[in-house]
């Protein structure tokens, strides 16, 4: 970075617990990494859990890793059981381990290499590490936090790198994880560069959640490497407003600067973002520190996550309170990952109401609906008042909207004021 860089790295003072840790130590990641949070009498001591919490937190550490970067924890309010950051990363008597699926995606059995799953024709998904900074209790890839998949060593990477070379069909690898940021420098600049060093590989996309949990993870000597081994694009994951702080806003700003553009996915969670004034809030904020939100994912019925699933129809009438009432940047594609290695399905509610020949009847946001004259030979439009669906399919009517819309009424309005002008132009012409 140059002397003059606008957006030097700096990350803020330590809080809360930590209040007495030098600023120096606070924003350096390794610091961050060797403090983490992960023991379950750490945890007790932080929040004040009761015994019973603490001996929940006790059996399942030996399930699933728990760790907490001190920083993601700091997020957390302590006097709220119900808190949307605790409940995305603090393990709980509500997680029941004899539901759900290791691997709910089916990755596994699309395993062409270590770590790389080929499932669609011209990309795919290189899983690099089983490692992050703090982990998600509703995490799709927990299975790799026992076993991992991943291709960890020298040799495994190799293995992948030779498969992408010779599969040229391949022009868009997604390196994800665990958190590829949380690997040593040079691996990272190893991966990258094996990578695009692959003439037919176009362009290379990480997906990291450190921009959230560990901002300070972004400095100066890594923005170096991104920007050495660009086009890069980076998906990162925000869940809760709370997220954006001046911290992780700074963490892809800085990001941004070095030419890395930032895309976003959700994960829609139960008790965390499924109310529709904080996910508006969400998307809007990601705008404001210009992250695009790409995917809102259905929670996957990963082992332990049932608490936090919602029913995919809330994730449709997400969609609706956003599309057409916010900023069309801040709505991300709705996507269920199909069981069984289907892969991502992009679910919206219907906007398509009807059709006949030569018409379509489609709706908008506020319900109102219009025949549309499709391409073909259209239906003569009559423009009477409709009665039914079926006139904006013949083409009878024009349109049917919603009682007392005042977008309706403010266009009726100024139609009419409109035509009472034309009318009078003309009586004065003629009068001439
Ligand atoms: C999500 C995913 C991708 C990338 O999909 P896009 O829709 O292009 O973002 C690639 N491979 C696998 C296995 C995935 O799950
Ligand atoms: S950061 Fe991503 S990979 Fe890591 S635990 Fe959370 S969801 Fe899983």
């Amino acid at each position: 970075m140059p002397d003059n860089d606008p957006f030097p790295a700096r990350w803020g003072r330590a809080v809360g617990p930590w209040r007495d840790v030098a600023t120096d130590d606070w924003s350096d990641w390794r610091w961050q990494l060797k403090n983490l949070v992960r023991t379950p009498e750490r945890v007790a001591e932080l929040l004040g859990l009761p015994p019973e919490e603490t001996a929940a937190v006790r059996g399942l550490q030996k399930q699933f890793r728990f760790a907490v970067s001190p920083y993601y924890f700091s997020l957390i309010d302590p006097s709220d059981p119900k808190d949307p950051i605790r409940r995305m990363i603090v393990p709980s008597s509500d997680e029941d381990v004899g539901e759900g699926l290791a691997d709910p995606l089916g990755e596994k059995d699309d395993q062409v290499a270590p770590g790389l799953t080929h499932r669609y024709p011209d990309r795919v998904l290189f899983v690099v590490t089983s490692f992050c900074s703090s982990y998600c209790r509703f995490c799709i890839r927990k299975r790799n936090w026992k076993h991992s998949d991943a291709a960890s060593t020298r040799d495994e990477i190799d293995q992948a790198i030779a498969y992408l070379r010779a599969h040229e069909e391949i022009r868009d690898v997604l390196v994800s994880g665990g958190d590829p940021l949380t690997l040593p420098l040079d691996q990272i600049d190893y991966i990258l560069g094996h990578l695009r060093a692959i003439p037919h590989v176009e362009f290379v996309r990480m997906g990291s959640r450190e921009p959230v949990m560990l901002p300070m993870r972004i400095t100066d000597d890594l923005l170096r490497v991104l920007d050495k081994h660009g086009p890069i694009w980076l998906n990162t994951h925000f869940n809760h407003p709370r997220e954006i702080t001046e911290e992780s806003a700074r963490a892809c700003e800085r990001l941004h600067r070095s030419g890395v553009p930032l895309g976003n996915q959700t994960v829609l969670l139960a008790g965390v973002n499924d109310d529709v004034a904080t996910m508006k809030t969400l998307l809007q904020g990601l705008l404001k520190i210009r992250v695009r939100p790409y995917y809102l994912y259905q929670t996957d019925p990963v082992v332990g996550a049932a608490h936090l699933r919602t029913s995919v129809w809330k994730g449709l009438e997400m969609i609706e309170s956003l599309r057409g009432h916010t900023t069309g940047l801040a709505v991300p594609t709705y996507v269920v990952d199909a069981p069984g290695g289907g892969g991502k399905i992009p679910m919206m509610p219907n906007y398509l109401v009807s059709a006949a020949p030569g018409r379509v009847v489609l709706r908008n946001f506020e319900g109102a609906m219009f025949s549309y004259p499709d391409g073909g030979t259209p239906a003569a439009s009559l423009d009477l008042p409709a009665r039914s669906v079926s006139d904006l399919a013949t083409g009878r009517s024009r349109r049917i909207v919603p009682r007392d819309n005042p977008h309706y009424a403010r266009r009726d309005a100024l139609a009419e004021e409109r035509q009472l002008a034309e009318l009078l132009t003309n009586a004065a012409n003629t009068g001439k």
